[in-house]
């Protein structure tokens, strides 16, 4: 795969179309354009018209196979019945369209995690994944721009890309057919205003020669087609005064320094706000209150700050000096090693850490509760009624009706939600605990792992780490959060509700028993199945999966590659390691 020549002008748009006129000695030419779809760029290749493969573009040359990840992005079809050619490779992009990008975030901000930075390098990430699971969870999309083959059938690039829509590939309609440069220009402006208006992100336009035997004539300079120039647009970026950093606590007690800003327009929106991440952000850009910055657009809902116009920094400015306490308690602020943010340790003490806990417990992912809102969980707490997310059980109707804008209606409304959340499945209680780091797909896997909460409170760091793909950093916090009194004291008031506290097996998909009480490592690559398709058998068939061994560990399946460090290890505990025939053996076998 190659990359594109640049142009940052119209000026170079024209120098490119005279050189290709050039090239091409007298014959006509039209060109198609395209945007520049901003994620990480993938070939899908089709044999006998079925999806047999995806693989990144690495350096150029060499890519990685990515097959069972991008297997998972529904847009893509296994099979294309309207199609000429049987066997071809495909080239586009897989993107992150901004919405699904958001709703991560979201999701990692719940769950007290740093959201990601950006959709593209979201997109190129999730493709690196090591469970596919996790990558199908993930809203991404693939937009197609090339179809490659010995002897296709099309004359001209966008009867290609037609046929590839036709066929069932998600090519954008946004694509458009130029006859000179200046529908190219015109095509140019267009986008370059209206950029913000499509739901994923695009850096630019990629304007084509049409005709493909025009194509084959230009051919390749070194590193990339003559055919084929990547226009980019302009980063858009503002200038404006930082009025005041403001400082922001989550439910976790994560501070957030924000950067209230003159309004300005960027992008089509006027801007008041900016995020400045942490203290070492500030620092390294030295901000300071009264400086005029330069605010740019990414992929965040929120921009950012990217500079200080030094030439405009007022003479008596001073350094940023970042809060040393609680701007909410008053709490001396921690920073713990390896850790961006200041944080509020007073976990117990500090109203926005209770009111965001319980706000979270009863947000959409979690409990669910209808007929509560997060203004209402501020009333509550305001007149004394609640202090963490049990309280909410013990509220009466009584209780509610003379609040503030509260009829007798909307009480016995609240407290039907209240009860109906008694029936909200264990993972989303164990998500809406809010303990640090276990967001929704780490909640569903620890729940799955150890089926209660009986046995997470119970379970060592070493059982934690155990289950797969659940690192040191969650294991610390599971544990911290059992540690201490108070917490357990909670989830033993609401088991005492009668809230889900143990896995609804029925909801697991489930074969059989006949792993049940063994616990398997997976190493190396497959001949059956993927990896996942393995752990996901073990699964279902009532065993576990273990990514470390230990004396527990019943069998390893060792594929091709099998890690030496973990046949030392599993040879000196004794564990047996078996094939993945072996392990069908297994399977077979019956009862
Ligand atoms: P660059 O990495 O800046 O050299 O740009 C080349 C990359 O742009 C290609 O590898 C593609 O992944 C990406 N790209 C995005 N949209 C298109 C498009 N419509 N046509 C061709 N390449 C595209
Ligand atoms: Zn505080």
């Amino acid at each position: 795969m190659y990359s594109l020549d640049n142009a940052y002008s119209k000026e170079e748009v024209l120098d490119w179309e005279k050189r290709v006129k050039k090239n091409l000695g007298d014959a006509q030419t039209t060109f198609t354009c395209e945007l520049k779809y901003d994620g990480a760029s993938i070939n899908l290749y089709y044999k006998n018209k079925k999806f047999n493969k995806a693989v990144t573009r690495g350096d150029g040359i060499q890519g990685d196979n990515v097959t069972a990840n991008v297997k998972t992005i529904r847009s893509i079809p296994l099979e294309v019945k309207e199609f000429p050619v049987q066997n071809f490779e495909i080239r586009g992009e897989i993107i992150l369209p901004l919405d699904g990008f958001n709703q991560m975030n979201q999701g990692r901000l719940e769950a007290g995690e740093d959201p990601y930075s950006n959709p593209r390098n979201t997109a190129s990430g999730s493709l690196k994944l090591q469970d596919s699971a996790e990558v199908a969870r993930r809203p991404l999309d693939c937009l197609l721009y090339q179809i490659v083959g010995d002897n296709l059938p099309f004359k001209s690039h966008f009867e290609a890309l037609a046929q590839a829509r036709e066929g069932g590939f998600k090519v954008p309609e946004t694509i458009k057919l130029c006859q000179d440069v200046n529908d190219i220009f015109e095509f140019i402006s267009y986008w370059e205003e209206r950029r913000h208006d499509l739901p994923y992100e695009t850096d630019g336009v990629v304007i084509k020669v049409n005709n493909l035997n025009h194509q084959d004539e230009l051919g390749f300079t070194s590193k990339s087609p003559r055919w084929a120039l990547a226009f980019k647009f302009k980063t858009e970026q503002a200038s404006t005064v930082l009025n005041e950093v403001t400082y922001q606590v989550g439910r976790t007690g994560a501070i957030t320094p924000v950067a209230n800003l003159k309004p300005v327009e960027l992008a089509g929106t006027i801007v008041k706000r900016a995020s400045l991440h942490n203290a070492d952000q500030i620092e390294k850009l030295d901000v300071r209150e009264g400086d005029t910055v330069f605010v740019e657009k990414g992929g965040e809902i929120i921009p950012k700050i990217v500079g200080v116009n030094l030439s405009l920094r007022l003479e008596d400015s001073r350094p940023l000096k970042y809060i040393e306490t609680c701007p909410d308690c008053g709490t001396k602020l921690l920073r713990q090693d390896g850790d961006a943010k200041h944080y509020c340790p007073n976990e117990f003490g500090c109203p926005t850490q209770i009111t965001g806990k319980i706000q979270h417990f009863i947000s959409r992912k979690a409990l669910n509760i209808d007929g509560l809102g997060s203004e209402t969980i501020e009333l509550f707490y305001k007149e004394g009624l609640i202090k963490n997310y049990a309280d909410l059980y013990d509220l009466t109707i009584e209780q509610i009706i003379p609040l503030e804008r509260m009829a007798e209606k909307s009480a016995q409304n609240i407290i039907s939600g209240l009860e109906a959340s008694k029936k909200i499945k264990f993972e989303k209680v164990l998500y809406a605990l809010g303990i640090r780091f276990v967001g929704e797909t780490v909640a569903i896997k620890i729940a799955k792992h150890f089926k209660s909460i009986d046995q997470i409170q119970k379970a060592s760091f070493e059982d934690l780490i155990a289950v797969d793909e659940i690192g040191e950093r969650i294991a610390n916090s599971v544990i911290d959060f059992f540690t201490v009194e108070s917490n357990r004291e909670l989830v033993s008031r609401l088991k005492a509700t009668g809230i889900q506290m143990v896995l609804d097996e029925s909801d697991v998909t489930h074969e059989s028993d006949k792993l049940s009480g063994l616990v398997f490592v997976v190493s190396g690559v497959f001949q059956v199945f993927s990896r996942n398709e393995l752990k996901k058998s073990i699964e279902t068939n009532g065993g576990k999966v273990s990514s470390s061994i230990s004396k527990k560990t019943s069998y390893i399946i060792a594929g091709d590659n099998m890690g030496p460090s973990k046949k030392t290890k599993a040879e000196s505990l004794g564990v047996p390691i078996i094939t993945e025939q072996d392990y069908i053996e297994m399977l077979g076998q019956d009862e």
